[in-house]
């Protein structure tokens, strides 16, 4: 039984119903819609279409919105820049789509451009004009990403296309929604001013070296994370990526939120039926570093082999999982620490461990009891029940917790039989099995675990 989580993009690859029941048979738990593709629309058929396919499933749906990255604008013809040679940066020169971005950056100031394979060092602002200097060589093309690594951009958190965005994930009742170019913790606020209080679950990509620099108040005020290694690995050197992505998993892992790592898993599956081992490698790792989930983008968006990349990452994930190396578990954090539901969760593990329980069975309102009892990485496979909806399909996104779906109880009894039946059921419990089950109650109040009992099932 697989506990790491698959996070696949949709694409011209899958994204038909059959391709989209495909991607599930081979392991995927969660589907993200880029919006940085396709119009509202087809947004919308997709979430439809998922929901479609995935029936009675705890699969979730993931929009990720486009955010304010800085772009080249329209230019008539690409533009060849050799070392050495002075470029005209915003206004009067090569336009950005945010020519405001301009403002914020000072003399001595690197920006990179296509990638990070064109550098320029700027030697002079003017208003929104920047006068710099090429540091290698490279080609200017409209479209193209435009980064400016450490510098806080006066844009705004949400751009109009990102709001509607939201609105659009609000009224489909999506799960997630995962901010790019999250910068500060008022970015995520506004987000949920948008999304409303029973809204998806928002999840902030760490994607921009002042992201980085916040990344525990990011955390803290965000639902979940994302290590956006595309983006971020332009923003800072490549060779800072993997220690940020352990930071950022280390610090979600702390505060029991599910984080994805993302990006180039499998790239080689793009174009080729088999991974490289390197890629095997980077999947194994991330599973030790604690990572909830891992994502698939181009590897299934248009790539040549969208079901093997998923049956590999799943196969990857858990031979990782196989317990020669233990997961990496950061504790919970200090303030955690002390509260009622983490210590019961903490005590759950422990007894699970001890009498080598087949099964940890918890019962669950808002989820946070399954994330406290997630984020502690047990051996002993945990299953969550909920009665709501949205909890239930939130949950495929965190590491090891089967969620289940159950009606509301009135006693801590017919809570217990129901969870039971549920879970064997769904093929979690098989012949007779100890099982530490951990519930609060009244059940439709969130935040009341207080209570652990051991049954033999
Ligand atoms: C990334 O940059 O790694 C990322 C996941 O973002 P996107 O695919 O939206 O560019």
């Amino acid at each position: 039984m697989r506990r790491t989580k698959i996070v696949v993009t949709l694409g011209p690859s899958c994204w038909s119903a059959e391709g989209i029941g495909a991607l599930l048979e081979a392991g995927a738990q969660v589907f993200r819609i880029n919006t940085a593709h396709g119009s509202p629309e087809r947004h919308r058929e997709l979430i439809g279409r998922v929901r479609g396919v995935a029936g009675k499933r705890a699969v979730g749906v993931l929009l990720d919105t486009r955010g304010p990255k800085v772009r080249v604008g329209d230019l008539s013809q690409p533009v060849q820049v050799a070392p050495g040679e002075e470029v005209l940066l915003g206004d009067g020169g090569i336009p950005l789509t945010h020519p405001e971005a301009a403002e914020a950056v000072a003399p001595g100031a690197h920006i990179l451009l296509a990638d990070g394979v064109l550098e320029l060092q700027v030697l002079e602002r003017c208003g929104r004009t920047l006068r710099c200097r090429a540091l290698r060589s490279g080609v200017i093309q409209a479209g193209k990403g435009v980064n400016f690594p450490g510098v806080v951009l006066p844009l705004p958190a949400l751009t109009p296309e990102d709001r509607a965005s939201l609105v659009l994930a609000r009224e489909e009742g999506v799960d997630f929604v995962a901010l790019s170019f999250a910068q500060r913790p008022e970015d995520v606020a506004e987000a949920r001013r948008i999304l409303g209080a029973h809204g998806p679950a928002v999840l902030a990509k760490v994607e921009l070296a002042s992201a980085v620099a916040r990344m525990e108040e990011l955390v803290t005020a965000a639902d979940g994370a994302m290590v956006a290694r595309g983006d971020l690995g332009v923003e800072i050197e490549p060779y800072r990526v993997p220690l940020v992505q352990r930071r950022l998993v280390d610090l979600c892992n702390a505060r029991a939120k599910p984080v994805i790592v993302a990006t180039q898993m499998l790239q080689s599956m793009v174009f080729s039926p088999v991974p490289t081992r390197a890629e095997v490698a980077d999947v194994a790792n991330a599973v030790w570093d604690g990572a909830d989930a891992l994502m698939l983008s181009e590897e299934t968006a248009v790539g040549k082999y969208p079901v093997e990349a998923v049956r590999v990452m799943a196969q990857a994930a858990e031979a990782a999982e196989g317990g020669e190396v233990p997961i990496r578990v950061p504790g919970l954090a200090a303030d955690l620490v002390g509260e009622v539901p983490a210590a019961i969760a903490q005590s759950a593990c422990a007894i699970a461990r001890e009498i080598r329980a087949g099964l940890i069975l918890c019962a669950t309102v808002s989820g946070w009891t399954a994330r406290l009892l997630a984020s502690l990485r047990p051996w002993v496979p945990i299953a969550a029940v909920t009665p709501r909806p949205e909890v239930f399909r939130q949950l495929s996104l965190v590491w090891g917790v089967h969620p289940l779906l159950i009606p509301e109880a009135e006693t801590v009894d017919a809570l217990l039989d129901q969870a039971l039946a549920k879970a064997r059921e769904a093929g979690l419990l098989e012949g007779r099995a100890q099982v530490v089950f951990t519930a609060g109650l009244p059940f439709r109040t969130p935040g009341t675990t207080n209570l652990i009992r051991v049954v033999e099932a």
